[in-house]
């Protein structure tokens, strides 16, 4: 099929639409899934008093290619330090130019403060990926709830301008909960998007009313009694959750009291470590030498079967880009080209990338002699 024909597909495709909008081909110019690139600042903007959007474009203007939903892990350069951090792409895969990330100021934060006091229109930023599976692709449904805190609205925003953009008509209740009204990040274009499109419904809950005393909105958390009222049928709606780890437990225990399914129930964390499941211990037979030889560089290595793959390239001198070590951000996806490997990801790899070879190296140990295409 080409990309005429999917983006004139029936409805029922609603969810492989956006994905084959994030797959669209523009004269076979893209910026590849998975590879390093140099984003130049255009834009701006302040969303709240303490959340500003990022717009970025690649430095040689190609689109790029992506799934709403997905995150880049940018590397800062703060005092003299490399220091990386993963941030949802906020924009929309179909408008493939521009890319924003929306980054909340984290008191004592390294990389949110750095960004917030120095990245002005023309400053450059590098930046991996897009990795992530929290895309709607990964759970095609035609009734959706979109349940959001804080900064974590990021992800939910940008499968909602996808879907619009698309003209997908998606039946979508998005409900976001913020401290106070002045916390709600993308308010207005949140109330703006909704009164276009009848089938995307649009709450907002806020903790408190803060400076803004005529707040007519519900105030307080989330309760099951809200939900019932905003999305009567929730039960029969595929759960998208992003927000802190605190928020999402109770949202979860909120779903589970309502006898949501779970298996239709997706978050995505924000704190890596929440949420991440600890490591099973190594078996004994796990122990051995093997060697390591990277394609690209010509160089090798040996190490431990013990140790994760990420861990001893480092100890050999071999610069890879990387940043949870948790198996969740993806950022050090490589290509086993020869060899297998043991890994325990935890979300951060696609099983089709796992099909075609590719692993996480912060949590993959070797099972014998390996080439890596790095
Ligand atoms: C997949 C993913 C997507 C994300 N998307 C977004 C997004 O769209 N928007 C967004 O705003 N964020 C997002 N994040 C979170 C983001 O990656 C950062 O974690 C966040 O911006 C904080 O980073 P920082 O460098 O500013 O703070 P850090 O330097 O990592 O500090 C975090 C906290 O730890 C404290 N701290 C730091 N050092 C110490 C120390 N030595 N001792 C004690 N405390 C310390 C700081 O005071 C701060 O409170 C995402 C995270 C993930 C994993």
């Amino acid at each position: 099929m080409n990309s005429v024909d999917t983006i004139f597909a029936p409805a029922p495709d609603l969810d492989d639409r956006l994905a084959d909008a994030a797959t669209w081909e523009h004269g076979g110019r893209l910026w590849p899934s998975g590879e390093q690139q140099t984003l130049t600042c255009c834009r701006v903007i302040d969303e709240t008093h303490d959340v500003r959007s990022f717009e970025f474009r690649t430095a040689n203007g190609l689109p790029v290619r992506f799934e709403p939903g997905q995150f880049l892990t940018v590397s800062a350069n703060v005092q003299g330090q490399s220091v990386e951090r993963c941030y949802t792409i906020s924009s929309a895969p179909t408008r493939p130019f521009l890319l924003s990330i929306t980054v909340k100021r984290v008191p004592g934060g390294t990389v949110s403060n750095w960004l917030h006091d120095n990245m002005k229109p023309g400053g450059t930023l590098r930046a991996y990926g897009p990795s992530g599976v929290f895309t709607p692709s990964a759970a095609p449904a035609t009734k959706s709830l979109y349940l959001s805190a804080g900064s974590g609205v990021t992800p939910l925003m940008s499968m909602t301008r996808a879907g619009i953009d698309l003209g997908l008509d998606r039946d979508i209740v998005f409900i976001h909960s913020a401290r106070t009204p002045t916390d709600i990040v993308f308010r207005e274009e949140l109330a703006w998007l909704a009164k276009r499109s009848p089938r995307l419904r649009v709450f907002f809950v806020c903790e408190g009313v803060g400076d803004e005393a005529h707040w007519n909105g519900p105030t307080g958390r989330l309760t099951l009694h809200l939900l019932s009222q905003w999305a009567p049928d929730y039960l029969e709606r595929e759960v998208f959750t992003c927000g802190p780890a605190g928020y999402m437990s109770a949202v979860r225990a909120l779903l589970r009291e309502g006898g949501h399914d779970p298996a239709r129930y997706h978050q995505e964390s924000f704190d890596i470590g929440a949420g991440v499941a600890p490591e099973p211990a190594r078996p004994a037979a796990a122990e051995g030498i093997f060697t390591v030889k990277l394609s690209r560089s010509s160089k090798s290595f040996t190490m431990n079967a013990s140790e994760t793959l990420l861990s001893a390239a480092k100890k050999a001198g071999v610069v890879v880009a990387s940043s949870c070590s948790q198996g969740v951000c993806g950022t050090c996806k490589t290509k086993v080209l020869e060899g297998t490997v043991d890994m325990k990801h935890n979300g951060g790899i696609r099983d089709r990338e796992i099909q075609k070879g590719f692993h996480l190296l912060c949590c993959s140990r070797p099972t014998s002699d390996l080439v890596l295409e790095l």
